[in-house]
């Protein structure tokens, strides 16, 4: 629960069922990226704090009830918890926007509604048969095999600024669903939704102490702890691939069991088939949506040469009237970047694409509006003529950056799709389905859209080739 200092809330630890603040009491602002505004203070814990965690975690799991509760009851309470988050909907999504920026129609259309099916859907697995007999072949009367399915322990996870309440579902969810205990540790620009997740389930008094624990601090302090220390049994990180390959290389310390889900540079193919009136706005909403900034955005847009002047045309129509304004308006589609650093970022990369020669068809500036001066905002880039060699094609913006490359054969366009070191998703759009799929087929990506981009569901693995990560969440077992 939070306390307040003057104006603003407190936010502290949550460890072993309680609100702790930090050992060395350091707190920290967390901010709205629309406007400037600081928003509460949020508790930076050290390794000692992280440490704290993991032992209430520890044991929890070792000596708790959590792990060896039939998988029915575990099921019936995640369901209850469930229903209280749901109740109280409407803190997330305010936290969610005013932290990460997000609009108010991501956060209440997309995001709260999306967490909450896949967290009913973890609820409902959680009923399931932990014996599995194995077919006696080779020794029909001597013995009786069977596999147990058991949780792997205390599970340390780490999530990113981009869609805090999801991934913090898709991280806590599953995890709680198979009898592990949690260390979850938010991004430290968008600590608001896990925290109001975590309050809203401790008022529930479902969970016994230490299965749930929410450690807020620097992910360059509480990451390698919660990466090096031998009573973590599993580290799920979901962020960039920079800082995953730091999260393998300290996880093999202790051969801990690794999930990854890092970055993308997704491809997204119109065939000539392809209905126009859906495939531009498809197009638009792949990469436009929540500013560019999600994994699986189909930042690298392939148009055949043949529909290409018709589908530009039509692309840049409609992308001009895409409105760039306060998240809290209904009417907007683009809201302010994460941060100033990402904004600059953002910038740089729109420079690099001038001098690689890509041609800008819409070139993102700061927009003039002075209700936006104090945010993070840019108005969207559409280059064309992007060689897929260049950095701009290769590299991921995370930004309201598109990048059209024009193709001559769907081989080519294949090609090219796969040119690149991630491998997270992929768009397909064609008014002939099964030729979609035959080239889908072909795509290395671990999630291939067809006529559609973002829609996420729970009972499909989601997860990278190559680079994009390794492991996969949600599906069905
Ligand atoms: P990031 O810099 O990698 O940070 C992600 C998380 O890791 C944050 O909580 C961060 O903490 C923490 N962290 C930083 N350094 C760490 C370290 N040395 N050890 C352990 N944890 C550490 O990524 P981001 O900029 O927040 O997020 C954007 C990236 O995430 C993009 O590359 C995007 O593609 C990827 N992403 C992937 C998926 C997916 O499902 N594949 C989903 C969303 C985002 P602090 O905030 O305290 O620095
Ligand atoms: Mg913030």
């Amino acid at each position: 629960m939070p306390t307040q200092n003057g104006e603003l809330p407190i936010f502290n630890l949550y460890i072993n069922g309680q609100w702790r603040p930090p050992v060395a009491e350091q707190y920290r602002a967390t901010y709205d990226p629309a406007t400037g505004e600081a928003l509460a203070y949020i508790a930076q814990a050290d390794i000692e704090d992280t440490r704290l965690a993991i032992q209430a975690a520890r044991s929890a799991f070792d000596d708790g009830y959590w792990p060896s509760l039939p998988p029915g009851e575990r099921s019936r309470l995640l369901h209850e918890l469930v229903d209280a988050i749901e109740a109280r909907q409407g803190e997330i999504a305010d936290a969610e926007m005013r932290d990460g920026g997000c609009t108010w129609r991501k956060a209440n259309l997309m995001d709260i509604p999306v967490g909450l099916i896949h967290f009913r859907h973890m609820a409902k697995l959680a009923n399931f048969e932990p014996l599995e007999p194995v077919p006696q072949i080779a020794f029909p009367s001597l013995s009786y095999n069977y596999v147990r399915r058991e949780p792997i322990g205390v599970c340390g996870q780490v999530i990113p600024w981009n869609f805090p309440f999801l991934m913090a579902i898709w991280k806590i969810a599953p995890a709680l669903a198979a009898g592990n205990t949690v260390i979850l540790k938010p991004a430290t620009f968008t600590p608001l939704s896990a925290l109001k997740l975590v309050e809203i389930i401790h008022d529930t008094g479902l969970l016994p102490p230490g299965v749930l624990n929410l450690v807020t601090g620097p992910g360059q302090v509480v990451g390698p702890e919660l990466c090096t220390n031998p009573q973590v049994d599993k580290i799920a990180f979901t962020g960039s691939t920079e800082v995953g390959r730091e999260i393998m290389q300290q996880a093999s310390s202790t051969i801990k069991k690794v999930t990854l889900e890092l970055g993308g540079k997704s491809p997204n193919i119109i065939l000539e088939d392809a209905d126009l009136d859906i495939a531009v706005d498809g197009s638009l909403w792949a990469v436009f949506m929540h500013n560019g900034q999600a994994c699986e955005s189909g930042t690298r847009l392939f148009v055949p040469s043949s529909i290409y002047d018709p589908f530009m045309d039509r692309l840049l129509d409609r992308a001009t009237r895409l409105k760039v304004g306060l998240p809290s308006d209904g009417a907007t589609d683009l809201g302010p970047v994460i941060s100033a650093g990402q904004l600059a970022s953002v910038e740089r990369y729109i420079e690099l694409g001038l001098e690689e020669g890509a041609t800008p068809l819409m070139l993102g500036v700061r927009p003039s509006d002075p209700e936006l001066a104090h945010g993070n905002f840019i108005t969207p880039t559409i280059f064309a003529d992007v060689d897929n060699r260049m950095r701009i094609a290769q590299e991921e913006i995370f930004g309201p950056v598109l990048c059209v490359i024009r193709y001559d054969s769907v081989e080519e366009a294949i090609r090219m799709a796969n040119d690149t070191i991630y491998g997270l998703a992929a768009g397909v759009w064609s008014t002939d389905v099964e030729r979609a799929i035959s080239v889908a087929n072909r795509l290395r990506a671990g999630t291939i859209w067809i006529n559609d981009y973002h829609l996420i569901s729970a009972e499909a693995p989601f997860g990278g080739y190559k680079q994009s990560g390794i492991g996969r969440e949600l599906g069905t077992r």
